[in-house]
């Protein structure tokens, strides 16, 4: 297969978004030729629907399996060293922090994790008292803070989301890969060979066709409206909001470590538009409806994102107003009456294990799942697509490919989350348009 790198001809499904992107990347620096590779999707890269079209993202290690530790830790060094990567990576740490005995006892295991892995982490990764975290941010007050701890993460920081997707996106233009975005980007379904089982190529909605040997579905929260899943995935909309600081406020909080309470949410410093995103911690909204992905006999029930980009109108449930409300509170107590702006709803798929899903599809040859994001998969966007060529070209390492492959059963509505994910069609107060 190595050998037919220059020739292969592949398609990437989703190539505006993260793991879609990371694999048209990775495609060229393994020495497929450009013109050989076709990056599809409804909005131009960095695609406006991306779970990854973001002002920022955690870089932080996942300790909770090998492969999220390998991933995470190839990731982290791809973000600190690879030119590309690197001017979008603000190593300025990461505070998880907690005032409950569960939540300070869930810490001190996190750490213990840290001493075990026995990879050098905890040299850069420590406990905090209440006053080391107030010097780690100087704007929380002594009573803010008091009673809290934190775990200290030196590696970590965040990532310039949009921005880093954008800048690949360039790279590819420059390379000369073939790009089809709009509606004669969008995945209608797969083209099959005369054996009627190994895939060679897709149609999109306004009838295009493209042949390839390879077809890559990075789809995100839309792969399992696009293809039957036999729901390893459900899609789940998590929520964010910006506060817009004055000049003076932005030099308090310039540089300080993202902020992170599994019990409120988290926030980042201000952008250079004095501008900080907060989110809340919540197990995800689901949108079941009626919906016959390809390959399914007939409508199921299916969680269908309903994207921003395409309904700008959307913002998020009352109650998360209530919730992103009273994470501003914990964390930034003297801005919980400034004007919430941008409040909206992004969209993830959770698998049952929270392991990506990245398989051949078990009974259409060449069709390349790329999937599961599992709502923490931004920062695998300079690593993930190499282990996706790697599928390509049958050679992932077989701890990979045991973690990710087609395995129906569990219960993906829940994941590894706290409590099932809550419909939207519970929730009001997200919706702005007239009523379909
Ligand atoms: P996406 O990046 O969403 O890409 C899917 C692409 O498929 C999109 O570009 C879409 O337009 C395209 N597409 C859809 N339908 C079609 C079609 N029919 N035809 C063609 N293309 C199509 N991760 C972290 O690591 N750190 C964090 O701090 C973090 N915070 C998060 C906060 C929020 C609020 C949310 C929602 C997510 C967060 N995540 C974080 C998770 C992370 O954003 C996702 O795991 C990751 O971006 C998913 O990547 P993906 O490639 O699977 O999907």
């Amino acid at each position: 297969m190595i050998s037919s790198r220059a020739t292969t001809k592949v398609i990437v499904v989703g190539g505006g978004g993260t793991m879609g992107s990371s694999t048209a990347l990775h495609l060229t620096r393994a020495g497929y030729t450009p013109s050989n590779i076709t990056v599809l999707d409804v909005y131009p890269i960095p695609s406006a629907q991306s779970a990854g079209y973001d002002l920022n993202k955690i870089m932080g290690i996942r300790l909770r399996n090998r492969p999220d530790l390998q991933l995470s830790l190839e990731a982290l060094d791809m973000w600190t060293n690879d030119p590309l990567f690197k001017p979008f990576f603000h190593k300025v740490g990461m505070i998880d922090c907690s005032s409950s005995d569960d939540g300070i006892a869930n810490l001190k295991r996190k750490y213990q994790s840290l001493i075990d892995a026995n990879i050098g982490l905890e040299k850069t990764n420590w406990l905090l008292e209440t006053g080391e975290i107030l010097e780690k941010v100087p704007a929380f007050t002594k009573d803010q803070v008091q009673g809290w701890k934190g775990l200290f993460c030196g590696d970590g920081g965040w990532l310039a989301a949009a921005k880093a997707i954008n800048a690949i996106g360039h790279f590819l233009k420059y390379k000369g890969v073939n790009f089809g975005f709009g509606k004669s980007g969008t995945f209608k379904q797969p083209l099959f060979a005369a054996d009627g089982s190994t895939v060679n190529g897709i149609e999109t909605i306004d009838g295009t066709k493209y042949y390839a040997d390879k077809v890559v579905i990075a789809a995100g929260a839309w792969t399992s409206t696009l293809i039957d899943l036999e729901d390893q995935c459900v899609s789940k909309a998590w929520v964010f909001a910006h506060i817009q600081l004055t000049p003076e406020e932005v030099k308090k909080y310039k540089n300080i470590p993202v902020v992170y309470d599994g019990e409120y949410g988290f926030f980042f410093e201000p952008n250079e538009h004095g501008v900080i995103k907060v989110c809340d911690e919540f197990p995800g909204f689901s949108r079941f409806k009626q919906h016959q992905p390809y390959g399914a006999s007939s409508p199921k029930m299916i969680s269908v994102p309903r994207s921003h980009a395409k309904h700008p109108t959307d913002t998020y449930p009352d109650a998360s107003e209530e919730t992103i409300r009273k994470a501003v509170a914990r964390f930034l107590p003297q801005f919980k009456d400034k004007v919430l702006f941008n409040r909206s709803m992004c969209w993830c798929t959770d698998t049952a294990d929270a392991n990506l899903l990245i398989c051949e599809h078990p009974k259409w040859k060449n069709l390349i799942l790329a999937t599961g994001d599992s709502g923490h998969s931004f920062k695998l966007l300079p690593n993930i697509g190499k282990h996706v060529v790697e599928l390509i070209e049958g050679a992932l390492p077989s701890e990979l490919a045991d973690a990710w492959a087609w395995r129906p059963g569990g219960d993906a509505l829940k994941s590894r989350r706290g409590a099932p994910a809550k419909d939207l069609s519970d929730m009001p107060g997200w919706r702005h348009d007239a009523k379909i």
